[in-house]
């Protein structure tokens, strides 16, 4: 079955032409008079009855829902009473030869029916909100219009009518009154309607079509009995007239339009009312009285201009708020320099690609930018980054996503074909062929393509393409290179390295991983030590002994160090906290030369236990020989450090030279037998030089320390072996694969809980 959704429009032709044809009969009847004038009461009844076919056309053939279905069904009502009534009265016309036929009763009743179910048809007209709130606050502003708008109505329609009560009947004036209040109250309410089963502008339509009865009044009050001619042949057919023109509407209802903050409505009611009480004043009272009612007047303007300021003030705020939210959104996922998506954004959108299909990303790395940036200043540097950020984005293709990964480091996922990899790197490196910004820089990049399909770990694509572009930097520059599988993986320098590592502390790359210190023949854990750990966005994690040294060179390791130290009696802190002051005896940082040479790093130190409540005594600082060696100033550190009551261990020892003059100079509490005497010490029987030589040292070292009252703790241990041969030469503290692999926090937390739950059930 197929529904027709075109909306006639004979009938919305039909009942304006009627008020039209009337309007021309009244021209001649007024210029030859000839005709009954009874003639002019057939206009209304006319349109109305073309508007109840209107409406019966409609709920016959109109897709409409229940409550649609029941506010047609009530305005059939309305069409058929009124234009059942008037017709009745033009029958009355017909018949009685003076001008204004009285109105019967029957008549009066029926029209008044039928405007009772339209006044009921609108109340029940569904408003489309949700809230408890909301829908209190439009009662209010509804009864506020209404008794504004009402008031005006009644002061200049109806009162008249009434106080000229034997000129008009009763009838009329109710019916009046009753059309007033069908337009008050629909205009009030279609304010608020947002849409819904019954079109709002045909709602309003027929609000509007009850103001044909404000006309009505204005015509009997100044022009008297015949004024009602007029008024029945062209004013009063406009209100079936406007009735089809709703119909048709209803056709195509208009789509819920968004929730507004507020209407003009109420403030004008307010004005409104205002009006007819200024008109009152001459009239009346005493002058004392009218000032009352004049300040009262002003009271209610102030007021109503008072809201509506506060109104526009807060739509004002709320737009502000608005706008901060989506800045600061964006601001998120951007880079403040050059607009392009972040790093953030970045991994977030290839996480989401490489879930349901293969991506490609391609790395670009500036040539020589630290050149730039150093010699001609950090301003021309910005201007050649944004420059490079805008020829990123116009070659980067029509979906491809461009990103500032940070530094001179940018990146391209390309989205599409994977060959498109090829085309956007070459692209770009076209675009960087000419003079770049307004300075006119030549830049060079070194780009690495790498393509990976569905359900590879980003990191491992990423990886790939850091790998590609160093092979492009290798080759010369200027260049891109794709990824294929055995790529040597280039060792990165220490200078490339060092540039990055500020970055990455700012970008809060490093985290720190902790690795159990624990006691040989009981297994319990006694300690951790601390160590530091890079996930670098695109390489992965990169392990200690590459950023280290390149730390080391650049002094990027004090500030490193300091984080450490604070991050690891911060976590320290948080254990004791949670499991109590047995479950773990210390934690150890590692500490390094240049961080002793800083001036500052008694204080630090100082800081960092205060900052995180960690006892002193809780904290051993790892130190190497070579470190320790340092002079007066490092000398005086330690020995502050040591009145703290901060612990000092000695790691790696054995493996420096002045091993056993440092002990007496030096207040060490703890030393770590290194690694390297661990190695093969298990290997039974001795014969073979390596290990004799190991256990000789691990046995020296464990009879010294016993000597000077020092802990011990053997490093490095990688089997059962080793442990047991450990204890056997004395030792009881241990450190290594075997015993645990370093982890990062939240494993160690799991770790202490099961040991407490282990100790609990003993
Ligand atoms: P280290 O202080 O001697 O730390 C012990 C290293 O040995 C750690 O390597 C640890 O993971 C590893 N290890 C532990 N048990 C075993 C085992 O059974 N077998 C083997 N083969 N290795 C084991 P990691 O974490 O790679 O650290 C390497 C070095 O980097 C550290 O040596 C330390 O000198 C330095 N380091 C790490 N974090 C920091 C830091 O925050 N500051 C400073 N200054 N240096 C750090
Ligand atoms: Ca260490
Ligand atoms: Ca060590």
């Amino acid at each position: 079955m197929t529904v027709d959704h075109r909306a006639p429009l004979r009938h919305v032709v039909a009942t304006f032409g009627i008020p039209v044809a009337g309007g021309l009969w009244y021209a001649g009847w007024l210029a030859t008079g000839v005709g009954p004038f009874a003639v002019a009461y057939l206009a209304f009844p006319l349109g109305c009855a073309v508007a109840a076919a209107a409406v019966l056309d409609l709920l016959r053939r109109a897709p409409l829902t229940g409550p649609a279905r029941r506010f047609w069904r009530l305005m059939l009502v309305t069409y058929g009473c009124v234009g059942g009534g008037y017709a009745g009265l033009a029958v009355q016309g017909f018949r009685d030869t003076s001008v204004v036929p009285p109105m019967p009763m029957a008549v009066a009743v029926t029209a008044g029916v039928g405007f009772l179910a339209a006044m009921w048809a609108m109340a029940r007209a569904p408003l489309g909100i949700a809230g408890v709130g909301e829908r209190w606050r439009q009662w209010l502003d509804r009864a506020i219009a209404f008794l504004g708008c009402g008031t005006i109505l009644f002061h200049f329609g109806l009162a008249p009518m009434i106080a000229a009560s034997d000129l008009w009947s009763t009838q009329t004036v109710v019916l009046l009154g009753m059309s007033f209040a069908l337009a008050v109250g629909g205009i009030t309410k279609v304010t608020y309607i947002r849409g819904g089963p019954i079109d709002r502008s045909a709602l309003r339509l027929i609000g509007f079509s009850g103001l044909v009865g404000a006309a009505v009044a204005l015509l009997l009050v100044l022009g008297g009995d015949p004024g009602t001619v007029p008024a029945q042949a062209v004013v009063m057919p406009v209100a079936p007239a406007l009735g089809a023109l709703a119909v048709r509407r209803q056709w195509r209802p208009a789509a819920v339009r968004p929730a507004r903050a507020g209407t003009w409505l109420p403030y004008l009611a307010v004005a409104a009312v205002d009006v007819p009480l200024i008109a009152v004043i001459p009239g009346v009272l005493t002058p004392a009285d009218q000032l009352v009612i004049v300040a009262s007047v002003l009271v209610t303007g102030l007021v109503t201009v008072r809201q509506f300021v506060a109104f526009r003030e807060n739509a004002r705020l709320l737009a502000e708020k608005r706008l901060t939210q989506r800045r600061l959104e964006h601001d998120a996922t951007h880079d403040g320099l050059t607009g392009l998506a972040n790093r953030a954004l970045f991994r977030q959108r290839l996480a989401a690609r490489l879930a349901d299909g293969d991506a490609t990303v391609l790395l670009v790395d500036l040539d020589d930018f630290k050149t730039i940036n150093d010699s001609l200043g950090h301003e021309v540097g910005d201007h050649l980054l944004i420059a490079v950020a805008d020829v990123l984005r116009a070659q980067s293709g029509a979906d491809g996503l461009p990103v500032r990964l940070g530094g001179d480091e940018f990146a391209v996922l390309v989205t599409g074909a994977t060959t498109l990899g090829e085309t956007v790197a070459q692209r770009i490196l076209d675009a960087f062929a000419g003079p770049l910004s307004e300075h006119r820089l030549l830049a060079h990049a070194s780009i690495g393509i790498a393509t990976a399909p569905a359900g590879t770990p980003l990191d491992r694509l990423l990886r790939d393409a850091d790998v590609a572009m160093y092979a492009a930097k290798q080759r010369g520059k200027a260049n891109w290179v794709r990824y294929h599988d055995g790529m040597a993986r280039p060792v990165a320098s220490h200078a490339q390295l060092g540039g990055e590592l500020r970055r990455a502390l700012d970008a809060g790359e490093f985290t720190v991983h902790y690795q159990p210190i624990v006691a040989l023949r009981t297994g319990r854990i006694v300690g951790v030590e601390a160590l530091a750990r890079w996930e670098h966005p695109t390489r992965g994690m990169i392990p200690p002994a590459e950023f280290i040294p390149a730390a080391e060179s650049t002094g990027l390791i004090v500030p490193l160090g300091r984080w450490v130290l604070r991050e690891a009696c911060r976590q320290m802190a948080r254990w004791l906290a949670e499991f109590g002051p047995d479950a773990l005896q210390k934690v150890g940082p590692n500490v390094s030369v240049r961080q002793l040479h800083d001036p500052d790093f008694v204080a630090d130190v100082r800081a960092a236990l205060a900052d995180s409540g960690l006892p002193a005594d809780r904290l051993v600082l790892e130190l190497t020989e070579s470190a320790v060696l340092r002079g007066q100033q490092v000398s005086r550190a330690l020995y502050q450090l040591h009145e703290l009551g901060v612990r000092l261990a000695l790691d790696d020892f054995g493996t420096g030279e002045s091993s056993l003059s440092l002990l007496r100079s030096f207040p060490a509490a703890i030393i770590k037998l290194d690694k390297s005497f661990v190695d093969g010490i298990e290997l039974d029987p001795p014969g073979l030089p390596e290990a004799d030589a190991g256990q000789a040292v691990a046995r020296a070292v464990v009879q010294l320390a016993l000597a000077l009252g020092l802990d011990t703790i053997a490093e490095g241990i990688e089997n059962q072996a080793q442990a047991d041969r450990l204890v056997e030469l004395g030792y009881s503290v241990g450190q290594g694969y075997h015993l645990a692999r370093p982890m990062p926090a939240e494993g160690m937390t799991r770790l202490l809980a099961a040991q407490r739950h282990l100790t609990s059930s003993v």
